[in-house]
């Protein structure tokens, strides 16, 4: 590998001095620049300073032994691996290479002087090592004084290459600090070039402890510098949506007062307050973009409907998307049930619609006759033209990928203005979270359950006892009460959870044939779902065995019973969206989740936490705890940026410091958070506006 000398400023081109194949790799990193390669740091570190014999080497852990190689060969079978003997101490260690290439062949050549490092096994050729990592060294060859870094890398780029390129690119990299003075003074952490020195070539001195869990002042100052950049884009997001236009609906609350009083009940004081705040939101002439939490049933879905009534009422259109079909057919309902009593027309558009139809419904949609369009994301197609599109409300926006999202965006935005969004979510976002990866939005909670509702009463129970759960569930179906029994969720494959489901679904007739049992699955066709779920909402269907399709929006308040097979394999956020299909109604509700043993330990930790917790937003933390942040938003499909050092869980602190400098940052040293954004994010800031 040849590395040409530095040579500041005559070639402008990042790492115009690395091998193109080198560069290539590196670039499938995500280093793109001599910068990145010094904020690309060690995933760990390993311990070479010392030379363990071949006895006294710990069992279990990696170990450095130095040796001569006294002889080689490819053993072709049972399986083609290279062999090569090492003497260390006069005692002969053997090692393993699967994969090989042909250099290696050589580099492990006979007479050559070998360090490696590798855990020690007792085989029944006597010590062995498997792959280790060696490198070869001269005789009395000095040991590093201090712990050697290993970094993230990728198939064909050695460790060795990475850290002299990191190393060479010390001299091209101007590494000063972008925190405005005092600021890291004030945090305790050190300064970045110290921190960056440190981390890549940790001073012996350094306690391996302190860097292996990250909790080193060094890997702290790195930690607040990302979450800086994280911090101060999404304000520069949140200051390009201020400036941006949007039409103000400012309504006199006509329309909304007369759904008032038709309604049932009354809004609780939670729902009052989520409203006054996206009312307020709406008269703007900035769009709005709010999420609207709830738990499951806390009742998002009026609060919606209201902010839809003052858009009309200002002379716009509204779009209410949802993620599947079974939900926005159910807000179909709730909203024309709502709606067209004040005169209003609610129309639904899905991707199932017949072609006449379809052209029926887009061409009262073009034209603003139709005030609501209600659908799934068949609404964001490209033929689908809104006429005067003044506010998007998306219901359980998490379950949306990011392309729909920028689509959704993208609609009604006809250069001057943007429709307000309204997004809706019975996934609570962790504040932590909502600190960072969602501070783009502003958020109202309605944290509150409506009056009246029983608390539902888990029971966690092996499948063993799955014919007793029948029995009981039958009898009290048998007295009027209406059940979901819930199909496992299979995850490899969509065809044999429809197996189990219908499996389920004849096995239950045949064994109570008095009972009206129903079936809903995602194979079925638009209409024929929405006939099984509206004769279980009627009461015709008193036993509906169902696909994990009802997680969301179903809402069928005298189902009080609920049985959910192999819950062990499904995720905290799926078995609370699941549960809160029922206790919705007076009756006292039971979910049942039975498992199949002998149970893992990540599984029985979520089964722990969901019998113990009824509250999203534990659940929420608690999902966040267990799986990162990463899973819990989908993140990675999504392509956010994904924080490469700071862990939310641990770093709350760091943060929550962040935030406060993002913001004074801003305003009173825009140069440096400038700076600071362009190291830490160069050109990826653009994933951040979705
Ligand atoms: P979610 O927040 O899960 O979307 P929904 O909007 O579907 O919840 O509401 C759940 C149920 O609660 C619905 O049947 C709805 O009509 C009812 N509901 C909503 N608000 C109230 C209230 N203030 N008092 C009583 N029932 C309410
Ligand atoms: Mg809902």
């Amino acid at each position: 590998m040849k590395i040409a000398p530095a040579n500041p400023g005559h070639d402008l081109t990042p790492l115009h001095w690395v091998a193109e194949s080198v560069r290539e790799k590196l670039e499938r990193m995500g280093i793109h620049t001599e910068q990145d390669l010094l904020l690309h740091l060690p995933l760990r570190y390993e311990d070479e300073t010392q030379l363990h014999g071949l006895s006294d080497a710990p069992v279990g852990v990696a170990v450095q032994v130095e040796g001569v190689v006294v002889g080689q060969k490819i053993q072709p079978r049972p399986r083609r691996m290279l062999l090569c003997t090492l003497e260390v101490d006069g005692e002969p260690l053997q090692l393993r290479f699967f994969h090989f290439y042909p250099s290696q062949i050589k580099q492990l050549a006979t007479g050559n002087r070998l360090r490696v490092m590798g855990e020690v096994r007792r085989g029944f050729f006597g010590a062995e090592m498997a792959h280790p990592r060696y490198r070869i060294v001269r005789q009395g060859e000095a040991l590093p004084a201090g712990l050697t870094p290993v970094y993230p890398t990728t198939a064909g780029l050695s460790q060795r290459i990475l850290r002299q390129l990191i190393e060479r690119a010390w001299d091209d990299v101007d590494v000063s600090d972008t925190l405005p003075p005092n600021l890291a003074d004030d945090l305790g952490l050190p300064p970045l070039e110290s921190s960056l020195r440190l981390l890549h070539s940790p001073d012996p001195k350094v306690p391996a402890m302190a860097l292996a869990t990250r909790t080193h002042p060094a890997w702290r100052r790195i930690k607040f510098e990302e979450l800086l950049a994280l911090q101060i884009s999404m304000r520069k997001h949140r200051q390009r949506r201020q400036r941006a236009r949007a039409q103000p609906l400012a309504s006199n609350e006509l329309l909304g007062a007369r759904l008032l009083e038709n309604l049932p009940f009354q809004l609780t004081v939670a729902q009052q307050g989520a409203l006054g705040e996206i009312r307020a939101d709406l008269a703007k002439p900035h769009p709005m973009q709010r999420i609207l939490q709830g738990d499951v049933g806390s009742g998002k879905t009026i609060v919606a409907a209201l902010a839809a009534l003052q858009a009309i009422e200002s002379g716009a259109q509204v779009a209410v998307m949802a993620p599947t079909e079974i939900l926005a057919e159910q807000n179909f309902n709730k909203f024309r049930g709502w709606l067209s009593k004040l005169g209003l027309e609610v129309i639904w558009l899905a991707g199932t619609q017949g072609k006449k139809q379809r052209r029926e419904v887009l061409a009262r949609v073009a034209s603003g006759e139709a005030h609501v369009a209600v659908g799934t994301h068949a609404l964001f197609q490209e033929q689908v033209e809104f006429s005067r599109l003044g506010l998007c409300i998306v219901d359980e926006q998490h379950r949306f990928g990011v392309q729909q999202r920028l689509a959704l965006r993208r609609k009604g935005t006809d250069g001057v203005s943007q429709p307000h969004q309204l997004m809706m979510s019975a996934t609570p976002i962790p504040r932590t979270l909502a600190m960072s990866f969602y501070a783009d939005l502003d958020v109202s909670v309605i944290g509150e359950l409506p009056p009246g509702r029983t608390p539902i009463v888990t029971k966690l129970l092996a499948d063993t006892r799955r014919e007793e759960v029948e029995h009981r569930i039958r009898d009290a179906c048998v007295q009027g009460g209406q059940a979901y029994w819930v199909c496992p969720l299979i995850e490899e494959s969509e065809a044999l959870q429809l197996k189990t489901a219908l499996e389920t679904f004849e096995r239950i007739q045949t064994t109570f044939p008095e009972l009206r049992v129903g079936l809903v699955h995602g194979r079925l066709k638009g209409e024929e779902k929405a006939a099984v779920m509206e004769a279980f909402k009627q009461g015709a269907i008193q036993l509906l065995v169902a696909t994990t399709v009802i997680e969301v929006g179903v809402d069928v308040p005298n189902a009080s019973m609920m049985v959910i097979e192999h819950a062990e394999r499904m995720g905290l956020a799926q078995l609370h969206q699941l549960r809160g299909r029922v206790g919705r109604g007076t009756r006292a509700s039971v979910c049942v989740l039975l498992y199949q043993q002998p149970l893992g330990g990540l599984a029985r930790e979520r089964l722990r936490i969901i019998f113990e917790n009824t509250d999203g937003f534990e659940i929420a933390r608690e999902d966040l705890r267990l799986r990162g942040p990463g899973e819990l938003l989908g993140a990675r499909q999504s392509g956010m940026p994904m924080l490469r050092f700071a862990d939310l869980n641990t770093d709350a602190d760091l943060l929550e410091a962040a935030r406060e400098a993002a913001a004074s940052m801003l305003k009173e040293h825009p140069d440096l958070a400038r700076a600071h954004l362009q190291r830490w994010l160069g050109g990826r800031q653009d994933y951040l506006r979705v």
